[in-house]
Parts: C-alpha cells; sequence; structure tokens
C-alpha cells in the first residue's frame, strides 16, 4: 500500500501541526487509507472537509450589500473583525442581521472565494476526498446545495454524499477541516480530526494559535 509522504522540514509551513497541537493524536498519520464506498471500494489519501461560506463561498459580501440596502449603512467585510456580526451593524438591526441566512435567495448573488475550485480540483487530484461540512439555517440547506452544483463543485448527479450540513464540526469524521471559524478548528481536532487550516477572515484575524491559509493558493502549496 503507497505511503503518503509529508513534507516536513523542508516545507515552507515547518511544522504546523506539531507546532500548534503537538505530534501525537493523528488518526491515520498520514497513511493512505482504503475506504468501503458506496460505489465500491478504491484507496484514497484522506477526507479533507471544507467549510462553505468565507471558504469557497463569499457569503459576507452579498450578505452585507443586502444589509447595506436595506439599512443605509456601508458596512464591509474588512468592518466585521470578530465572529459576532452584530456588533458592526446598526442596533435597530441586531439580531435581524441573521434573518438574511434564512432567505434561500442569497446564495444566487454569492460569488466563489478566489481560487476556491481550482485548490480543490487539485486536493482531489492528490488523491483527497472533499466534503464540505457546512452550518446552514432554516431554508438555506437546499440552496447552498445547489449553490455548490451550480458552481462546480459538486457534481449535478451527487447525492449528497459529500455535503454534510451541521454546526457542530467535532462531528465530522475526516482527517483535516479548512474553515474560517476558530471554534470549529478548536473542536474537530479535540475531537480527534488531525489537523485544521483556518482560512484567512478579517472577522478571525485576532485568532493567533492556529495555523492560518491566507488564500487557496496556500492551501494548494501545503498538500
Ligand atoms: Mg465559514
Amino acid at each position: 500500500m503507497e505511503t503518503k509522504t509529508r513534507r516536513t522540514n523542508d516545507h515552507p509551513f515547518g511544522h504546523p501541526w506539531e507546532k500548534v497541537y503537538g505530534a501525537s493524536g493523528r488518526k491515520h498519520g498520514g497513511s493512505v487509507v482504503r475506504l468501503e464506498l458506496e460505489f465500491g471500494t478504491r484507496e484514497q489519501k484522506g477526507i479533507i472537509a471544507v467549510d462553505v461560506d468565507q471558504v469557497v463561498a463569499d457569503l459576507h459580501d452579498t450578505w452585507l450589500e443586502r444589509y447595506n440596502k436595506d439599512y443605509d449603512d456601508h458596512v464591509t467585510v474588512w468592518d466585521i473583525v470578530d465572529w459576532d456580526i452584530t456588533k458592526f451593524v446598526k442596533p435597530e438591526c441586531g439580531n435581524k442581521i441573521f434573518d438574511y441566512l434564512n432567505d434561500p435567495t442569497l446564495y444566487e448573488d454569492v460569488i466563489v472565494i478566489e481560487g476556491a475550485l481550482a485548490g480543490v480540483e487539485h486536493l482531489k487530484s492528490c488523491g483527497y476526498r472533499v466534503v464540505y461540512a457546512t452550518s446552514c439555517h432554516i431554508g438555506m440547506h437546499d440552496a447552498k446545495w445547489m449553490w455548490l452544483v451550480e458552481e462546480g463543485f459538486l457534481p449535478k448527479a451527487n447525492t449528497q454524499k459529500d455535503l454534510i450540513s451541521l454546526s457542530d464540526k467535532a462531528l465530522v469524521r475526516a482527517d483535516y477541516l479548512i474553515d474560517d471559524r476558530a471554534l470549529h478548528i478548536h473542536n474537530f481536532v479535540r475531537a480527534g480530526g488531525e489537523m485544521g487550516f483556518l482560512f484567512d477572515a478579517p472577522h478571525n484575524h485576532a485568532n493567533t494559535d492556529l495555523f492560518r491559509v491566507k488564500s487557496w493558493a496556500d492551501v494548494v502549496r501545503y498538500f
């Protein structure tokens, strides 16, 4: 059985997983694993769970555009420097900012994060299975699923086997997680995930204890 060779000293990022989490606790040690899949058996290097919003889908841009229009404001993604977005919208909006996430038309205007599709294709070409692990508000799951299909992240014939809708990413059984929320990375790794990548976003800049990727180019360089 082929064994994946990890880049270590020669890697531009050094030993991020050991710096952050220690060398122990890896589920597969980077080995190729054989998985029994729905349509047969094939070898793959492992599973990479990829968050959707702010990792492959630029949700904030469209979300804030709709808010700004309704509330006559000028908030940009760069103003959102904390996970709690309610701190940055007008008081009269407050928690109503989340109502936009119940609108299934929201994804009609969402664009792809730069380099995301090519990055995902790269991961697949390296032998990884890519699944999407995303939190969905009520009524949003199908719209997000269709967005992933229309933008080429999931095939039209997909039976949802590569799409996971959940808020607690400790439940994701994958080797790696790429996510823009630090809490999700921590929970994933504490639950046994091998390594998490914090995808750079203004709201997570205060977090310095996780391995950060600034773009999909960084992700591609790593794998
Ligand atoms: Mg996200």
